[in-house]
């Protein structure tokens, strides 16, 4: 038996409880993983709190990630010991995910953990820093280089605008880190961020167009905040939008498309083809500091997830939730 978090759902109720889980009640799979660590991403708050409908079948484990030891496998690619990480696929959502011990998934899933990132560093990064290091790479592959300019990030101070400040200071690029929360500044200026901008700024209706400002940008919020900063970007510049922390609906006109080249590029993580999976945990190994990501992270105990997720959508999240289940040494 081990610890689950469990979502179950009697007449339009929603429950969540930590339950004791045994092996035979997971799911099918061809790979059976022994959770070292798990987080909390923003979709995994929606899933506990029940405030969207992200899990799709009851009852179900949240937990949209996790890294891990193979236990068992019948899958050509993993054998017993290796060490994995999954983010997506519907995990958490459709499947149970990694708020447990164990996990029974599709091998084909799973991404080999790169060597120089540990177990723990992996859920650090989570679905929130492979999300964002699959925003650089849309931006990269826009011929957005360094010296084309500076790089808004919004929602700098939560999880994937924290990691996608600190690649993109990595790689050499300025960034202007928006947030909401000023108090945040020093902690975005020791991931990178070359200046930091209200993010009042952004919030209102804007104009249709803005004097150019930034080269490129990655957007976690929608609404008007991507309006606006699809509005301030330069000359055939390009943004990479992943996320709706401000809203669902993008109140903008086609002027920055139509007038300057500007490139809307969607990012989606949960159904990205492996081949792009692959390729972005090799460039988090090599790109980002490592060492950047302890600043970032909360550890929170499986026994305390629940009462947590409600934080995220009040916006009080900072950085990175890191959920030790069964950590291991690697
Ligand atoms: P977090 O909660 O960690 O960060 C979101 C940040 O957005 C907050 O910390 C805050 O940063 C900012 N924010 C909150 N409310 C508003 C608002 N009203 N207007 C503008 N900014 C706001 O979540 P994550 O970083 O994990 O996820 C961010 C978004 O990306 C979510 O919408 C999530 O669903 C989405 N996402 C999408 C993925 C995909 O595959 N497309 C994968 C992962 C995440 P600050 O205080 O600094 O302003």
């Amino acid at each position: 038996m081990f610890d689950a978090i469990l979502i179950d759902k009697t007449d339009d109720a929603q429950t969540v409880t930590l339950s004791d889980v045994s092996p035979d009640q997971l799911p099918e799979g061809d790979v059976l993983v022994d959770v070292a660590y798990s987080t909390l991403n923003y979709k995994d708050a929606l899933a506990i709190t029940g405030a969207a409908p992200v899990v799709r079948s009851f009852p179900m484990v949240p937990g949209i990630d996790f890294s891990g030891v193979v236990v068992e496998s019948a899958h050509a690619d993993y054998k017993p010991g290796d060490r994995v990480v999954l983010n997506g696929w519907g995990v958490g959502e459709k499947h149970w995910g990694g708020l447990a011990g164990q996990a029974r998934v599709k091998g084909d899933w799973l991404v080999p953990l790169p060597d120089g990132i540990s177990l723990r560093q992996a859920m650090a990064i989570g679905t929130a820093g492979y999300t964002a290091m699959l925003c650089v790479l849309a931006l990269e592959a826009q011929g957005i280089t360094p010296d084309k300019g500076e790089i808004v990030v919004s929602g700098a101070a939560g999880g994937v605008g924290s990691v996608a400040t600190a690649i993109l200071a990595a790689r050499g690029y300025e960034v202007a880190a928006v947030t909401g929360r000023p108090a945040e500044a020093d902690y975005l200026r020791s991931l990178g961020a070359a200046s930091i901008v209200d993010r009042a700024e952004l919030s209102g209706k804007g104009r249709p167009l803005a004097k150019e400002r930034w080269a490129g940008g990655i957007d976690v919020a929608g609404s008007t905040v991507l309006a606006n900063m699809l509005a301030s970007i330069k000359y055939r510049g390009a943004v990479a939008a992943c996320g709706l922390a401000a809203g669902m609906d993008l109140p903008a006109s086609v002027a920055p498309f139509i007038l300057r080249g500007v490139t809307l590029v969607g990012v989606d993580s949960v159904m990205c083809p492996k081949a792009e999976r692959i390729e972005a945990w090799k460039r988090l190994a090599s790109d980002l500091d490592l060492g950047k990501l302890d600043a970032m992270v909360t550890e929170v105990p499986l026994s305390e997830v629940i009462d947590t997720a409600p934080k995220f959508l009040e916006g009080q999240i900072r950085g990175r939730i890191v959920v030790p289940v069964a950590p291991q040494a690697d």
